[in-house]
């Protein structure tokens, strides 16, 4: 018999990847997965990037490069880390990773220890409690209304919860709910956390796509006790296939990150790294996603519009200033899981939201995704999904 670590036992394959398997029909209309737009892709420019690159740089985009990463691209991400999120920092504070999701992977492995706890949003990310789960923390989840994580909850959950080793949060359009933190919130955060002396995750993948309404401020801006680990990617701006993110945090947690990525795969793709870093210096990357931005805005808007129209009144959504999501929370007595059968049935999908929590229940809530269909496909599975939801109306 083959015997496997005790890790094992928590790790399963995550539902959503068995529910996009289904979705990837083509006549599906799927809401489900966290898609950015394909046809938005840079191909053109990516492949001038690419032919640049290899015949100028060839040798050196084929070869083994530092754990660091490319220092030009790397010097690029502080530019526009401190333009798009008020952050201060050198190319020294940056690691270049295979996508923001393997900062939060690193993250598990520095920061926790078998029984240790870490705090995140309710409902949360759900990529992000499968990687800590490899760690075999115990989650403790902090409640959120419509202008984020309740500071008062937090507090209170510190001040009563021992061997809390890291919380993990995402302040910009969040993932699953689309929600955004007040600049408020963001302050008493800061102050709670300087108090107890806690490491936060910030992650951002969503940030720059802001459709309206002024951006906030990071928490990585507002640190002064170099406690904020901020996670940044490529992935929603420029296209997630060349698995480029980076963290940016102090000397001393960035060399064990540093030291995890050694161990993890040496260093991410340096034909990825050049190639992107050639396409930085041959296009406009504001001018990209003020293009991503209004289409996504658009999207947003058909989809919130329609949902007015066709939902019943018993339901309840957000209304994101950006990202790529929205949250809708059906009357109690139904299972979002249940009724995303029927909906697969009309050739609609979503994701249920009780994965995205990690202590379970909240089955009544489910994750839409609007950057990924054109407007007609967003109305009718609206639509259907709508159906559906009155049919099991009590
Ligand atoms: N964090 C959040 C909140 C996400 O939604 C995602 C992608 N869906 C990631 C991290 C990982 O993205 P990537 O690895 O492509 O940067």
């Amino acid at each position: 018999m083959i015997r496997f670590a005790d890790r094992m036992n928590l790790l399963t394959g995550s539902e959503i990847r068995e529910l996009l398997k289904l979705t990837a029909q083509p006549d599906i209309i799927s809401f489900a997965g966290g898609l950015p737009a394909p046809e938005l892709f840079p191909v053109e420019g990516m492949k001038a990037a690419a032919i640049k690159t290899l015949e100028e740089s060839g040798e050196a985009a084929m070869q083994y490069s530092t754990t660091e990463g490319f220092p030009p691209l790397r010097q690029k991400i502080v530019d526009r880390m401190k333009a798009k999120n008020g952050i201060q920092t050198d190319i020294d504070h940056i690691l270049i990773t295979s996508g923001s999701q393997q900062g939060l992977d690193f993250a598990g492995r520095v920061f926790l220890n078998p029984g240790d706890v870490v705090l995140m949003e309710s409902p949360s990310y759900l990529g992000a409690i499968n990687a800590f789960k490899a760690s075999e923390p115990k989650f403790v989840e902090v409640p959120t209304d419509n202008n984020g994580m309740l500071m008062e909850e937090l507090e209170k959950i510190l001040a009563t919860t021992d061997n809390v080793k890291m919380i993990y949060v995402i302040p910009d359009f969040q993932n699953p709910s689309g929600r955004t933190w007040t600049l408020e919130r963001r302050e008493k955060f800061m102050e709670i956390i300087n108090k107890f002396e806690i490491p936060v995750i910030e992650d951002n993948p969503y940030g720059e796509l802001r459709f309206e309404n002024e951006n906030m401020p990071s928490l990585k801006s507002m640190d002064t006790k170099d406690l904020v680990i901020f996670l940044g990617t490529f992935s929603k701006i420029l296209a997630p296939g060349y698995r480029l993110g980076w963290v940016c945090a102090e000397d001393e947690i960035l060399e064990k990150f540093n030291f995890i990525k050694q161990g993890a795969d040496l260093q991410s793709s340096t034909v990825s790294q050049i190639e992107t870093n050639t396409f930085l210096e041959m296009n406009d990357l504001d001018q990209h996603v003020a293009k991503i931005k209004e289409v996504y805005g658009k999207r947003r808007n058909c989809m919130l519009k329609a949902m007015e129209e066709y939902f019943p009144k018993e339901c309840t959504w957000t209304y994101p200033d950006g990202g790529l999501f929205t949250w809708v929370i059906l009357p109690e007595y139904m299972d979002a899981k249940e009724l995303a059968t029927q909906c697969l049935e009309k050739k609609v999908a979503y994701v249920p939201g009780g994965s995205f929590f990690p202590n379970g229940g909240h089955e009544n809530t489910f994750r839409m995704n609007y950057s990924n269909m054109p407007e007609e496909k967003i109305e009718e599975g609206i639509k259907r999904i709508a159906e559906v939801i009155k049919a099991n109306l009590r």
